[in-house]
């Protein structure tokens, strides 16, 4: 039946408009005055369209890319506040059937120990994953006929039925599975999922059919039109992504804005969340040890600051791909959600391990090493909030819903009470000691900078969680 409406799709227009993209993708850098313009405007909140997109893009100067970030931060303090999203990722199953040039999971690699994690292994992960104090978790497999819809099913049921010795359970898991028909999303809805994200990879077809030489990801628009699939079955978050360093960056973002424009075109909201992952090395993936589109660390902030101007209330993922320090600069400049504490070998969580071994089994390898606790403590420093808030998707604020109350502002009310209950109950459960002093210290500097019934909330919240409540959110 999926296959049915895929047929349909490929009779409309391609919504990525390739001459534009030639066009736009290679504008050069406009003046201070220009750019000037188009920051002030995107400081209004109300994003940008793609022309002003794509000039923001040719900015090259240090100077130029300062602006863009300065203002980056401006957005997002502005719709979301101080808070930042945390999760980690579980990774069910390594095994693969597509043959991606740049993956460590990919078919021909014979030198990967292939692991498919049992329901007791999942729950294992899982509270392993609880106890460092995580509350969302991403899970992820490779594409195999063994990762079928009963088994990523059972694998939601058991991440959320477990408990740890708190109580406390997993609140939403996110997947990043292959494409699948709109009956399977339907299925998978049932699974109580929150966001659906699959990265198109490149959206450059030329270059996507050479990196992804067999398996049913060789078929570039069966992937293109996963979303249209997942929308259509009823689910409301969907995460969009490029691999920046397979194609040329300023192409892929305008690519993946266009995207993002399709989807709010024809379902009325655009996508929950964009992820920005560059490629890391990877155990037996030509591509990944000789990275074809180098994007710089510049290059990199510089596209992160433009996606936040531009869909100024789409969430914005960083994972731990990238080093610790440059993932503390950009939690500063317009991401609001990052992974910590990450594996990405399927039971990698449970095990001692060396570095050497974990290579040996994972997708890729990390840029940030440090642990839940770390990153917790490096956000604190900065005066942001960790969130393990799931407030919005339990709610039923999702999709659109969630979209009206970002545009006018309004998911900050939500964001900072419900984001310090959880920060509150991560340093009482969780934390060392002296994180705690520190957390609670900023909880109580942020309520003070509030208006009186938003600073009352937040101290009221706190007293309840030291008294022993949990799971509290509006
Ligand atoms: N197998 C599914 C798929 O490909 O859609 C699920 C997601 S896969 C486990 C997760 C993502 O990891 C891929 O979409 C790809 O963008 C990314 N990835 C693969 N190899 C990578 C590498 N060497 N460096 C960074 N990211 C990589
Ligand atoms: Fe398989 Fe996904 Fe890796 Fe491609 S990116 S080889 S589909 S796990």
């Amino acid at each position: 039946m999926g296959r049915t409406i895929v047929t349909k799709l490929k009779t409309k227009p391609d919504f990525i408009d390739r001459k534009k993209l030639e066009h736009l993708g290679s504008l050069n850098e406009p003046d201070e005055g220009r750019r000037q313009e188009i920051i002030s405007k995107a400081r209004e909140l109300k994003g940008l369209d793609l022309d002003e997109a794509a000039e923001l893009l040719a900015c090259s100067s240090p100077e130029a890319v300062q602006d863009l970030l300065s203002a980056a931060a401006f957005v997002k303090q502005e719709i979301y506040g101080p808070r930042m999203v945390l999760f980690a990722p579980l990774y069910a199953g390594n095994k693969c059937c597509n043959d991606c040039l740049y993956c460590g999971f990919r078919r021909s690699n014979t030198e990967l120990t292939r692991v498919t994690l049992t329901r007791e292994a999942i729950a294992a992960e899982t509270l392993e994953l609880l106890r460092q104090g995580h509350k969302r978790l991403l899970l992820l497999t490779g594409e195999a006929a063994e990762y079928t819809m009963d088994y990523t099913l059972m694998a939601l049921e058991t991440m959320y039925s477990v408990r740890d010795r708190k109580g406390s359970s997993i609140r939403r898991i996110n997947v990043e599975l292959a494409p699948m028909s709109v009956d399977n999303f339907r299925r998978l809805k049932e699974g109580k999922i929150g966001t659906y994200t699959c990265f198109q990879e490149t959206y450059d077809p030329d270059l996507y059919r050479q990196y992804h030489p067999a398996g049913p990801k060789a078929d570039y628009h069966w992937r293109l039109e996963v979303m249209d699939r997942a929308m259509e079955a009823g689910i409301d978050d969907v995460g969009l992504g490029v691999l920046f360093g397979l194609a040329d960056y300023r192409k892929e973002v305008l690519s993946m804005l266009m995207h993002a424009a399709h989807l709010e075109e024809r379902f009325g909201c655009g996508p929950h969340t964009v992820s920005v992952p560059r490629l890391e090395p990877a155990l037996g993936a030509p591509v990944s040890e000789s990275v074809p589109y180098p994007v710089s660390d510049l290059d990199f902030k510089k596209l992160v600051a433009v996606l936040r101007l531009t869909l100024p209330y789409t969430g914005i993922i960083l994972s731990t791909r990238e080093s610790a320090q440059l993932r503390s600069e950009l939690f500063r400049y317009g991401v609001s959600q990052v992974s910590a504490g990450s594996r990405t070998n399927p039971g990698g969580y449970g095990e001692e391990q060396t570095r050497e071994e974990e290579f040996s089994h994972s997708q890729f390898s990390l840029g940030d090493h440090r642990s839940l606790a770390e990153v917790v403590d490096n956000l604190a420093d900065y005066g942001l909030v960790p969130s393990f808030c799931t407030g919005c998707y339990r709610m039923g604020r999702t999709g659109s819903d969630f979209m009206d109350l970002a545009k006018p502002g309004l998911i900050r009310q939500f964001c900072l009470p419900n984001g310090l209950a959880t920060f509150a109950e991560y340093l009482e459960d969780y934390a060392p000691e002296e994180l705690k002093k520190k957390g609670l210290t900023l909880i109580e500097r942020i309520a003070a900078d509030q208006q009186e019934s938003i600073a009352s909330m937040i101290r009221e919240n706190s007293a309840r969680v030291a008294g022993g409540e949990r799971d509290i959110y509006v």
